[in-house]
């Protein structure tokens, strides 16, 4: 009898443990091979730079656990159907099984190749992998897809999420991995991120183990203090599937003891998790996410262009230490803290009045966790072109943001030392500082740190005023 041969096509779920395409192909078949394309299709967007690196180092972990398993791991670059035909030839395919993606244009290549692979006569599957809940699996009272996030998580709570799946049992004897191939490294200046980060799927299991028993109980508060670090930082982990979010669910609620604080801590978590499913939502129930905005009469928004003033946002030196700090802790760790992205993205998207797709982009290719949904959602909330966005007088004031949130300025200290030598009153507001202040703690402005770049009272009526004429 002839044996059958199994081909898992992996894309956002770099993990052997909780996959249901994987368990499903070493169910069925008597042997399995897995592959990962760096895909070239048009409308595919390809990861950003700094997630180049992250992905890399994934796939070479994936690659070790696959061939524990007895499947080895191809990695190829092209077009996603000529990859396929070729693995599928060389390989002598009987079965195809992937794990779902969400937008649109991902959505239509993965129909359209479905259907051609069947015409071919060969089975093809999808399975639900990535999220807790399918985008069209939740709506709202009549049937429409929600756009309000309370409710979204209301009807999300209540839902029974799935557990997760055990590793597949081995198809063969282990192997030797295969080399990832070399043509599709990350950017030499990635090099900065090698031992700041633990990668793979047993480091995903890791910090989450490490979040839940040490910071779990501060997280409700904490999370928002940049300085803290308490949160998960599971943002790369969850963006490549090292682990699914439905493990970190059931392994947060495993966890919680029956202890009131315990369990209000563990609610909070888990409404953070579905914000992630809150965006693949709308990623998958709009237009290109990152292009469109949500609400379409912000297509008429007059955004400055304001070259020189981008390139200080990028660089971290608008003289905003939060900002700054913020904008220099991701290009040097490929992660900014949460709280931090909203202030940089707000002074970007409104005080500077720059389109907010500028920073959506250059976040897409700092973050090592530039997420298809959850980067351009968060951005359209920030600049109040999302459908659940924060309301466009929202304006952050950096300086009093970092008053609140990092009050002892340990965080700014961290990544603006230029300026540590600043009492903490002037240490988010150097600009106002005396002179007498400035120069005892050797900062001269303009020239040993940037004078504020912008005006905050003034940009934020400008800001003010342009939403008001749309
Ligand atoms: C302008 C802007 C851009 C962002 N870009 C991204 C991005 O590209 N990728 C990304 O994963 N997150 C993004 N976020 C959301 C959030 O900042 C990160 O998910 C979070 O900081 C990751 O850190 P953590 O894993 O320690 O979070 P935790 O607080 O420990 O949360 C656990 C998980 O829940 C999810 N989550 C938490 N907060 C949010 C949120 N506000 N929105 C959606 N999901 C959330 C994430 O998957 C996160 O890993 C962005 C936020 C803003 C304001």
């Amino acid at each position: 009898m002839d044996r059958s041969t199994g081909l898992v096509w992996l894309r956002n779920d770099l993990r052997v443990s909780d996959n249901p395409a994987l368990a499903a192909a070493c169910r069925e078949s008597d042997a399995v091979v897995a592959l990962y394309i760096h895909e070239s299709d048009t409308g595919i967007r390809p990861p950003g730079a700094a997630a180049r690196w992250w992905l890399h180092h994934s796939l070479i972990d994936l690659g070790e656990s696959l061939a524990k398993l007895g499947i080895p791991l191809i990695v190829r670059s092209g077009k996603a159907a000529d990859v396929l035909a070729e693995v599928i030839k060389s390989e002598s395919i009987t079965t195809i099984h992937w794990n779902r993606r969400y937008a649109p244009a991902e959505v239509a290549l993965d129909k359209e190749i479905k259907e051609n692979l069947r015409q071919q006569d060969l089975a093809v599957t999808s399975h639900p992998g990535n999220v807790l809940v399918e985008p069209w699996m939740i709506e709202t009272g009549q049937g429409k897809p929600y756009s309000v996030f309370s409710p979204f998580w209301k009807t999300l709570r209540d839902k029974q999420i799935e557990q997760p799946l055990q590793k597949p049992h081995k198809v063969g004897d282990p192997i030797k991995p295969k080399q990832i191939d070399a043509d599709y490294r990350p950017p030499k200046w990635s090099k900065k991120f090698d031992g700041l980060w633990a990668i793979g799927e047993a480091a995903a299991h890791k910090a989450i183990d490490r979040f839940l028993e040490q910071n779990l109980e501060y997280y409700p508060e904490g999370r928002n203090f940049p300085a803290k670090d308490v949160t998960s930082r599971l943002s790369p982990h969850l963006r490549f599937g090292e682990i699914s979010p439905r493990q970190v669910w059931h392994t947060a609620l495993a966890r919680t003891h029956s202890h009131h604080d315990q369990r209000a801590a563990t609610e909070k978590f888990l409404s953070e998790l579905a914000w992630r499913d809150f965006s693949y939502h709308q990623l998958f129930h709009r237009e290109d996410i990152a292009k469109a905005p949500m609400q379409p009469k912000y297509s008429a928004m007059e955004w400055r262009s304001d070259e020189k003033a981008l390139h200080a946002w990028e660089k971290g030196e608008t003289g905003m230490p939060i900002v700054d700090a913020g904008m220099r802790q991701l290009w040097a760790t490929g992660y900014m803290h949460n709280r931090v992205r909203m202030l940089v993205a707000s002074l970007l998207s409104k005080n500077l009045l720059i389109d907010w797709r500028k920073g959506e982009n250059w976040f897409w290719d700092c973050l090592v966790d530039g997420d298809m949904a959850n980067n351009p959602a968060s951005w359209q909330w920030v600049a109040g072109s999302g459908l659940d966005a924060a309301p466009y007088f929202r304006i952050f004031n950096p300086a009093t943001q970092g008053e609140r949130f990092d009050a002892a300025g340990d965080y700014v200290r961290e990544w603006v030392p230029e300026i540590k030598a600043l009492p903490d009153k002037w240490i988010h507001n150097p600009s106002a500082a005396p002179k007498d202040v400035l120069k005892a703690a050797g900062i001269a402005l303009g020239t040993t740190y940037p004078r504020a770049i912008v005006d905050l009272k003034e940009s934020r009526e400008r800001a003010l005023e342009a939403q008001a004429r749309l």
